[in-house]
């Protein structure tokens, strides 16, 4: 257990006190502060190594109704897209060579069984070795059991906000299955990938603080911190999009919390400028589109997000020079 001391705020990390969390979110004369512990704790647990994985978007079909989502199920005019298995695995497969994690997410598409992603991982692992995650939604116990026997090591499956009352606003469900379906997925043994927004309309400090004790609960073993970016075709169009320097916080306030996890830059902060920052405020993980390019744009969960056709290894290249830049090495 570390204790902290930012301006006139203790931070236990052993037992945190949402109260401390959210007084830490509201102090803003105490960011340099905060930064330089998170880069700290950071570079004492990975050095300057920075994750890099390739993630590939299979599916934009979904049945779902997240409010903020520009795929959900009632975007009437989303024009819809599903890789076939074969195509799934040779872009997998391809993505590999250059990356040693490969990322399949998708929107919530019942159109794959378990058995057809099981299937689908296990070629991929034959082919090439890398590590696996996916990134599907929920699914019963049995459904992950099978994915994971198929040799899939790792799932995403963020808790989205940690307030009941704003997840089921958010979502038309409640929160409870998602934390359900998250236990579900350690107790197979997968690392957890969680996480949440940041700047969900109607979310407070507090809420914030909420969130990052989730992830501690929930012993996380990565967590995707991102701000909320609305989306013009959904019920949240409008609202104001999170702010990336508030991420920056909770980001780096995750890093003390969870010295261990694995934190990316998340996509939707690196719309917001924040790469740079965020690797300097305790991320290590930064998630590369290896999606076909045809698909890219059609993946459309928030607007913004970069769909420029660069083959992968150049655009790995560049990424390089820009972490050389920071003194970072890409591993
Ligand atoms: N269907 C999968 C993948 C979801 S998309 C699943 O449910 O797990 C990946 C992530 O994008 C989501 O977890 C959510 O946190 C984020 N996201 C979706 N819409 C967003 C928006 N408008 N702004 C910011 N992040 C968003």
């Amino acid at each position: 257990m570390a204790q902290y001391t930012l301006g006139n705020h203790i931070l236990d990390t052993g037992q945190p006190r949402a109260e401390v969390l959210a007084a830490i979110l509201k102090d803003d004369s105490i960011n340099e502060e905060l930064f330089y512990a998170a880069n700290k704790v950071k570079t004492e647990q990975y050095g300057n190594l920075v994750f890099v994985r390739g993630i590939i978007e299979f599916s934009n079909y979904c049945r779902c109704l997240c409010a903020y989502c520009g795929i959900n199920a009632r975007m009437k005019d989303a024009v819809r897209y599903r890789m076939a298995p074969d195509e799934l695995v040779e872009a997998a497969v391809d993505t590999a060579k250059v990356y040693r994690t490969v990322i399949l997410q998708s929107g919530e598409d019942c159109y794959y069984t378990a058995e057809m992603l099981a299937g689908i991982v296990r070629r991929i692992k034959e082919k090439a070795q890398c590590a696996v995650t996916l990134s599907i939604g929920e699914r019963s116990l049995e459904e992950y059991r099978i994915m994971k026997q198929a040799g899939a090591d790792r799932f995403l499956l963020k808790h989205e906000t940690a307030n009941a009352a704003l997840y089921q606003s958010l979502h038309g469900v409640p929160l409870e299955g998602r934390l359900d379906a998250q236990r579900r997925i350690k107790g197979l043994g997968f690392e957890l990938g969680g996480g949440f927004m940041v700047g969900l309309p109607g979310q407070t400090d507090e809420i914030l603080a909420q969130d990052l004790l989730t992830l501690v609960r929930e012993g996380v073993d990565m967590a995707g911190i991102g701000p909320f970016i609305a989306h013009p075709d959904t019920p949240l169009r409008g609202s104001a999009d999170g702010n990336a320097h508030k991420t920056l916080k909770v980001l780096a306030l995750a890093r003390l919390l969870l010295p261990k996890c694995h934190l990316p830059s998340t996509t939707a902060l690196n719309v917001k400028g924040g790469m740079k920052n965020a690797l300097l405020c305790g991320a290590n993980v930064i998630m590369q589109k290896a999606t076909p390019y045809e698909y890219r744009k059609l993946y459309d969960i928030y607007p913004g997000r970069d769909a420029k056709d660069i083959p992968l290894r150049e655009q790995y290249e560049e990424l390089k020079e820009k972490l050389a830049e920071l003194n970072l090495t890409a591993e």
